[in-house]
């Protein structure tokens, strides 16, 4: 077992993108001002964050700032959490996944799945570990396995200590990080032939990458295991800038409320006085309700354009980072 902690720690990163080609061909302004390592400034107001990182930051400092450490702590026994949110095209897949085979470019995932073999390799030799991953994605309040196309409606069940988890969701066992690349890159084929437009349904959708650690000591029989949510969370845009209605509207609404309820229990958590926790207000809550919580790692990446033209956007996306501080 892991050392009990009754603190949750809660770690609210800002990350700003490049202005993209077609917003420097419409001459959009570059918005954001940065001061120390901790704080943006748009249109003169402040938004502090436990760390801010500007445009030029490369995935590497990425990584190495804020997802190194939760690596060692699930090796611990401890669980965590890490999202992306932001409006469509702010970064969230770059951050989370970047280009997963480019060695510069890979985001945090591929990182993270390097990372955990090289400690494993460099650990007791008396150790012995079972890796497993799941892959799946939550789209108008419905889980879909990525690995498995015939699984399109699965339900969250609780566990005999009353964890909940997605129940008949494929679990791949790993053993090296190219086996976990590899199970990516076949999510990441189902989904696309599942649907017709890859980057709508990306927007509308959150996907959710989960990496089990259990090990234990050949000799004591001693077992220690920890797990990781890794989210790439649906875009957070309001919807009238799309002036949706139909199916469109009910997508937007679903995601509002799902990400809605996300921040609602990320600030419940953060002020850590509330006795309630509503974990149970959507299905993404209550499938990381054991990652959040307690014994947990929680690191929220908050994505954003620094162009003028999304300004209101991202001041309502630096706004809901500054609600779990
Ligand atoms: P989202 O997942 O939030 O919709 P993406 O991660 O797909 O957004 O990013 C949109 C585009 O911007 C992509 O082409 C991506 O490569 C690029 N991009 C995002 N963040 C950065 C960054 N920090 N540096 C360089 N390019 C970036
Ligand atoms: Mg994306």
């Amino acid at each position: 077992m892991a050392e009990a902690t009754t603190e949750c720690n809660i770690k609210v990163l800002c990350r700003f993108r490049p202005l993209n080609q077609s917003e420097i061909v419409r001459g959009d302004k570059y918005i954001p001002k940065f001061k120390g390592d901790d704080t943006v400034v748009i249109a003169g107001k402040s938004y502090v964050f436990d760390k801010v990182f500007p445009t030029n930051t490369t995935q590497e400092q990425v990584y190495n700032t804020c997802a190194k450490q939760i690596v060692k702590d699930v090796l611990g026994g401890y669980n965590g959490t890490i999202f992306a949110y932001g409006q469509t095209s702010s970064g969230k897949t770059h951050t989370m996944e970047g280009k997963l085979h480019d060695g510069q470019q890979m985001g945090i995932i591929p990182r993270i799945a390097q990372d955990i073999f090289n400690h494993i390799f460099a650990m007791d030799e008396n150790l012995e570990f079972h890796i497993k991953v799941s892959y799946f994605e939550i789209y108008m309040d419905k889980i879909r396995d990525l690995l498995d196309v015939t699984k399109t409606n699965l339900a969250v069940h609780e566990d005999k200590n009353r964890v909940p988890y997605v129940k008949g969701c494929t679990e791949r066992f790993v053993s090296s990080p190219d086996e976990v690349m590899d199970v990516i890159d076949e999510g990441k084929a189902n989904r696309h032939v599942a649907v017709t437009n890859m980057n709508e349904h990306s927007s509308r959708s959150h996907s959710i990458f989960l990496i089990n650690i259990k090990q234990e000591h050949v000799e004591t029989e001693q077992k220690l295991s920890g797990k990781l949510y890794l989210v790439d969370l649906a875009g957070s845009e309001k919807v009238s800038k799309t002036g949706a209605e139909g199916s469109v509207l009910d997508e937007a609404k679903n995601i509002n409320k799902s990400l809605s309820s996300l921040g609602n229990v990320i600030s419940a958590l953060a002020e850590g006085t509330k006795t309630h926790v509503p974990y149970r207000d959507s299905k993404m809550t209550r499938i990381l309700q054991d990652s959040l919580g307690g014994n947990c790692r929680t690191t929220m990446f908050i994505c954003c354009s620094p162009s003028s033209y999304n300004e209101a956007e991202t001041k309502s996306t630096l706004m809901f980072g500054q609600r779990a501080k």
